[in-house]
């Protein structure tokens, strides 16, 4: 009998996998599509060293009645998908005060550190280097006010946290993106953080490493997964697959897997939709340089195989309405005074999930409760970025009984539902 199970087959699930692996585990590696196709595919790119603080919800009232009056690009909600998240939204709320989103944002950078050196060994393992662009990110600021403003918060995360950086006012964010077409106040660009032009195309590849070092990858549906005396069992296209430990990589889908599992789903989801672009035709050129974030439009622009992508900021929907790309739209008009772009590749946007929890930090450890059975979701804004470390820390908790950070523990963060 395998030693585990891995259900989900995203940045998440497809890292533990290989962290158990190298522990010496024959892992199974349960998807119901190809690793690398849903939220992990959909994402900006951006391996985020600089994301060391998760981000709040703004308390100042400003920026409150903007959201509220629906003219910042950089969240929108819909009436109706309040009530059914006004627990796990409230508590988010109440995370973003300073006093309780400092302490966060402390065990959220140590993760956010660990990050680069997690995927590098990945990377080289995977052979996945020509997908890597080590040219860091930028927040690209339309006016000097609103660049002012952020250079002290720029200075405090570097002396809090070591993340590196560099201020650019018009001419240098020019010279290093030359295919701007309008002149902006500047930029900070965050010069430790990674890009990769093929996110689902790296998960892949890590994917493949671990078939290559012995790992199984099998179609199937998680939700099928129960429980007997000693095992583990879960229905896939190469039959029933029986283990030991289960652990539930799922993304935004645990959100479904968890009350079949007897605990109340702590999780919210904010949307994100993204489009492609061709590069204006006959210039051969391609562009961003890094990834850039047009900060007044909630937007983040990057260079991928499949053209500049452009991915919007969060949506707060119910999770049967139906796609309302607007902000996605709204942030297209934005880059285009920007930039000269070709026409967009898709007819229709992508539309994605984070998974997100109200105390903002992933929820990676053993499931209350049950035994041999494990979690590792809840990454948010970040899972891409997180995933290996999270995915390694967890391997190590599973076979060593490490448990390296308690406040990602499950353990008083999720509770069962009444039998
Ligand atoms: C627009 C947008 C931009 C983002 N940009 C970034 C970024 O630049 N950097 C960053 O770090 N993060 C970014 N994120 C966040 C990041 O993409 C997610 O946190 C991360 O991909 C989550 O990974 P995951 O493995 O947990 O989930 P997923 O990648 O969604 O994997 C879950 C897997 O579970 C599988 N599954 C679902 N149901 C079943 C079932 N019944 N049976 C079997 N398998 C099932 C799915 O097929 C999927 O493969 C972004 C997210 C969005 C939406």
């Amino acid at each position: 009998m395998a030693h585990a199970l891995v259900l989900g087959a995203g940045m998440v699930g497809v890292s533990t996998a290989l962290a158990l692996q190298a522990h010496g585990k024959d892992v199974v590696l349960v998807d119901k599509s190809k690793p690398g196709s849903e939220t992990s595919y959909g994402n900006a790119g951006a391996i985020q060293a600089e994301a060391v603080e998760p981000y709040p919800i703004p308390l100042d009232m400003a920026s409150l009645l903007k959201i509220v009056a629906g003219s910042d690009n950089a969240v929108h909600y819909h009436l109706n998908a309040l009530l059914p998240n006004f627990g796990p939204l409230f508590h988010y709320f109440r995370n973003s005060f300073p006093a309780r989103h400092k302490v966060i944002s402390k065990q959220y950078a140590r993760l956010i550190g660990q990050a680069i050196d997690d995927h590098a060994d990945l990377i080289q393992g995977s052979r996945s280097e020509a997908l890597i662009t080590r040219n860091g990110m930028r927040r690209a600021h339309r006016s000097q006010k609103s660049l002012d403003v952020v250079v002290a918060q720029a200075e405090y995360m570097q002396r809090e946290y070591g993340v590196l950086f560099r201020i650019e006012d018009g001419a240098a964010l020019h010279r290093a993106e030359p295919e701007l077409k309008t002149s902006l106040a500047g930029a900070i660009h965050w010069t430790d953080s990674w890009s990769v032009s093929d996110p689902g195309g790296l998960v892949k590849s890590y994917a493949a490493l671990f078939a290559e070092r012995g790992g199984i990858i099998v179609e199937g549906d998680a939700m099928t997964l129960s429980k007997s005396s000693s095992a583990w069992t879960v229905e896939t296209s190469e039959g029933r697959q029986s283990v030991e430990h289960a652990v539930i990589a799922l993304g935004p889908w645990a959100m479904e897997m968890l009350p079949r599992l007897g605990y109340r789903n702590p999780l919210f989801l904010k949307r994100g939709y993204h489009l492609h672009f061709a590069w204006p035709k006959g210039k051969n050129l391609t562009f961003p340089q890094a990834p850039m974030m047009d900060v007044a439009n909630a937007v983040v622009i990057s260079a991928t195989e499949f053209g500049v992508r452009i991915c919007s900021g969060a949506e707060i929907a119910r999770r049967d309405a139906p796609p309302d790309p607007r902000q996605l739209y709204r942030g297209i008009e934005a880059v285009k005074e920007l930039y000269e772009l070709g026409p967009a590749v898709e007819s229709t946007p992508w539309v994605g999930n984070r998974p997100c929890m109200p105390d903002m930090l992933p929820m990676v450890g053993k499931a209350p409760g049950q035994k041999n059975l494990w979690f590792n979701f809840g990454h948010g804004h970040q899972g891409f970025t997180l995933g290996p470390t999270t995915g390694r820390l967890l391997a190590e908790e599973m076979i060593g009984g490490l448990v390296p950070q308690s406040a990602l523990a499950p353990d008083g963060r999720i509770s069962r539902l009444r039998k």
